[in-house]
């Protein structure tokens, strides 16, 4: 599978003004983030999860996501779909879902980065946005640690809390990457819609 980045943010742009809108959407979702960062709240708990929601109780498949379903109005479609699958798995095991979509994620990032599909961390911003994942923002590069948020993200956008963080899949092509482009790393994901924040937010922490 080769993506071609740069075409496809053309076509876009050729219809509507795709940048504007990225833009306005991205400052409206950190001022969010501004805002939620520093509350605690509840520590990701499993057993929590399992005693009270019983597997994807809670877990919503019919969901609007503003930005892309501005740009692409068969979003719920998609994400219905994919959340038919998500929910599945979250039925039968929440902690082996989190295990395998973390590595599928991860596998993913590696391969992404070995195609050449990804050279830079903008690249992965581009194909966050084309495969419709989520919006990624970059928050801090330090040269320890990295700080990714993601918003409207395709596997936790709309999710009450419901004790613990979904976006496993989105840490593992972080990291894979991450580690591809600049060396290894562990990715956690410390804020989530599943946690009770209105946005993902990752940390990645360099060896
Ligand atoms: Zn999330």
């Amino acid at each position: 599978m080769v993506l071609s980045s740069t075409l496809a943010r053309k076509d876009f742009k050729a219809s509507i003004d795709l940048e504007d809108i990225l833009e306005k959407r991205i400052v409206f979702w950190r001022k969010i983030y501004y805002r939620e960062k520093d509350i605690r709240k509840p520590y990701p708990n499993l057993a929590l999860h399992h005693k009270k929601h019983h597997g994807s109780a809670g877990y919503p498949i019919n969901i609007m996501r503003p930005t892309f379903t501005l740009i692409d109005q068969s979003d719920p479609v998609y994400i219905r779909t994919y959340r038919m699958i998500v929910r599945g798995i979250l039925d039968y095991s929440v902690s082996l879902m989190k295990i395998l979509m973390k590595a599928s994620g991860k596998s993913l990032g590696y391969r992404l980065v070995d195609n050449g599909d990804i050279r830079s961390i903008d690249d992965l911003v581009d194909i966050f946005f084309i495969q419709r994942i989520g919006l990624l923002d970059i928050v801090d590069e330090s040269i320890n640690v990295m700080r990714i948020n993601l918003y409207e993200c395709m596997s936790c956008y709309g999710t009450r809390y419901i004790g613990v963080s979904l976006c496993d899949f989105e840490a593992g092509v972080i990291e894979g990457v991450l580690e591809r482009l600049y060396g290894k790393n562990t990715t956690i994901e410390k804020y989530c819609w599943g946690l009770g924040y209105h946005f993902c937010g990752f940390e990645s922490y360099f060896e």
